[in-house]
């Protein structure tokens, strides 16, 4: 029998959205959420999206969303309209919709849902300090609810700093409807005031993710289960506007093998990474797929097309999907070994094509080689996944075994926070390592040369690690930290310190 909701359903085009934040490296979990929501689109017969959610201005860099946009095509996942092809509702960059949200927060403090708040940043932390004296959970206490209209135009008027809050029930539960878990519980004594309108006058991502959400008529959000906890405040703004809401599915997160939350470090995480050892993006797309999800005849290996074909969400199930890359490889050698020759060679020649790289290698070894035949064993360490190590190749007389350690860690922290990649970043970074941990430079980079190359004579090596590209170089570094023994998680909080405290000039180190 046709229920009502399933009548709604065929009626209204459904449509899905995928919403990264463009703050860092292209996650796989962005590619697994957007996977799911092309597939239930189109088994809907309806249109996925992509939207850019950079209301965090400090953290989203123009760089970080290249890269996200760049890697969706590559894996094949194509959307009807966003930033780079437009559409009926552009733009889809937040950050060029700024003008739109401040009269929605507006729009709530005229119907009495929200409510101005003129606390200061260090009002709030003494608020939050005498609360976990007290043995509470921090949480904003609703003093801006007690202040009178006359009190809040006054200080509108004195032009004072403020934040817009939603107002949020203090006692009873939300329960809203999850399409992969049914109804969902959650206490409002959990869920907080949230900012919707911060002082600068933008606003929060909850505020602007629902209203885009609104407005570009989206159907369905499938995202993370790390959003679960925002649900209550989306459902809650939903009905303070009077729309409808989306209808929530929370998908599982990615794991690590010993199931904590996928984390770059225990799995590389970055989708460029992925590409850059040679995994095919059918492959990616196909392991993906299988995370938490599988074919109704349980066939491992499936196209895009064959999973949108069959897709049903009903399918997936909550248990934590395992990224495993060992898995990966081994699916990705299946896709591998159906090629024919001729697709495998295409295949090995598109994966380097890269003219720029491909001539920083070639300047690279001009000076050391004679033959031509000889440019193979220079070039090797360019297109490798990683060197063969052992522990005894680390051993440097002049450095402790703890220095070698540090020296890795240091540097992957390091350089981890750069987004620019080139020669004088990478360089600069190692230089002024070397120097505050008080190593000479000829005695520091050995470390690097066996962590990048598997050698000390190789093609100099923070060049190598500009041209190799920050995914790998990352990579061959935490395997090498792995090899000479990964800091313990009592180290860790040393070291961190540490870390920091070489990076302060001389006499503030010495003061604190
Ligand atoms: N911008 C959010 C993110 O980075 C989107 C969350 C959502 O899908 O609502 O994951």
């Amino acid at each position: 029998m046709l229920t009502k909701k399933y009548l709604d359903m065929i009626m209204t085009t459904v449509r899905t959205r995928i919403a990264p934040s463009p703050t860092g490296f292209p996650h796989v979990g962005t590619a697994y959420i957007a996977l799911f929501n092309l597939c239930f689109a189109k088994q809907h017969g309806g249109e996925f999206i992509l939207r850019i959610e950079d209301t965090d201005q400090q953290r989203s860099t123009p760089e970080s969303e290249k890269m996200i946009l760049d890697s969706l095509r590559w894996l094949g996942l194509n959307w009807s309209e966003g930033p780079d092809v437009g559409g009926p509702h552009a733009p889809y960059r937040q950050s060029e919709r700024m003008g739109i949200y401040k009269q929605y927060a507006l729009e709530l403090v005229e119907k009495g849902h929200a409510f101005y708040c003129f606390a200061s940043a260090e009002e709030l932390d003494d608020m939050r300090a005498a609360q976990q004296a007290r043995g509470e959970t921090p949480k904003y206490d609703g003093r801006g609810l007690h202040l009178s209209d006359a009190e809040v135009k006054q200080r509108l008027a004195a032009g004072k700093p403020h934040v817009i809050r939603m107002k949020v029930p203090e006692e009873g539960i939300c329960k809203f409807n999850d399409l992969l878990r049914g109804e969902v519980e959650i206490p409002w004594a959990q869920v907080d005031m949230q900012i919707l309108l911060k002082t600068d006058g933008l606003p929060t991502y909850h505020l602007a993710n629902v209203v885009d959400d609104h407005l570009m008529q989206i159907t369905h959000v499938l995202r993370g289960e790390e959003w679960l906890p925002s649900a209550p405040k989306h459902q809650l703004l939903y009905q303070y506007f009077g729309w409808d809401m989306p209808t929530l599915c929370h998908m599982p997160l990615l794991r690590n093998p010993d199931k904590s939350k996928l984390s770059k470090r225990k799995n590389p995480t970055s989708i460029n990474y992925y590409k850059d050892i040679g995994v095919l993006p059918e492959a990616l797309l196909n392991y993906l797929g299988r995370m938490g999800w599988s074919m109704p005849d349980e066939r491992e290996v499936f196209k895009l097309q064959d999973m949108m074909d069959h897709f049903d969400i009903q399918r997936v199930s909550l248990g934590g999907p395992v990224f495993d890359v060992d898995k990966l490889n081994w699916l990705n050698g299946q896709w591998i070994k159906s090629l024919t020759p001729i697709q495998l060679l295409e295949r090995l020649l598109a994966w380097q094509n890269n003219p720029a790289k491909l001539e920083d290698i070639a300047q690279a070894i001009q000076p050391r080689i004679n033959l031509l035949s000889e440019a193979v064993n220079w070039s090797t360490l360019y297109f490798n996944h990683m060197p063969q190590l052992n522990a005894d190749m680390f051993v440097h007389k002049k450095l402790t075994p703890e220095q070698v350690r540090q020296s890795l860690q240091f540097a992957i922290w390091r350089l981890e926070k750069t987004f620019t990649w080139n020669n004088d970043t990478v360089s600069q970074i190692l230089m002024d390592l070397a120097n505050q941990m008080g190593i000479k430079l000829r005695d520091f980079m050995p470390t690097f040369f066996i962590a990048i190359a598997g050698s000390t004579s190789a093609t100099p090596i923070m060049q190598a690690m500009v041209t190799i590209g920050p995914d790998l170089t990352y990579a061959r570094l935490r395997h090498a930290l792995d090899i000479v023994g990964s800091p313990s998680k009592k180290e860790l909080k040393v070291w961190e310190k540490l870390n920091e405290s070489i990076q302060l000039p001389k006499n503030d180190a010495i003061d604190s």
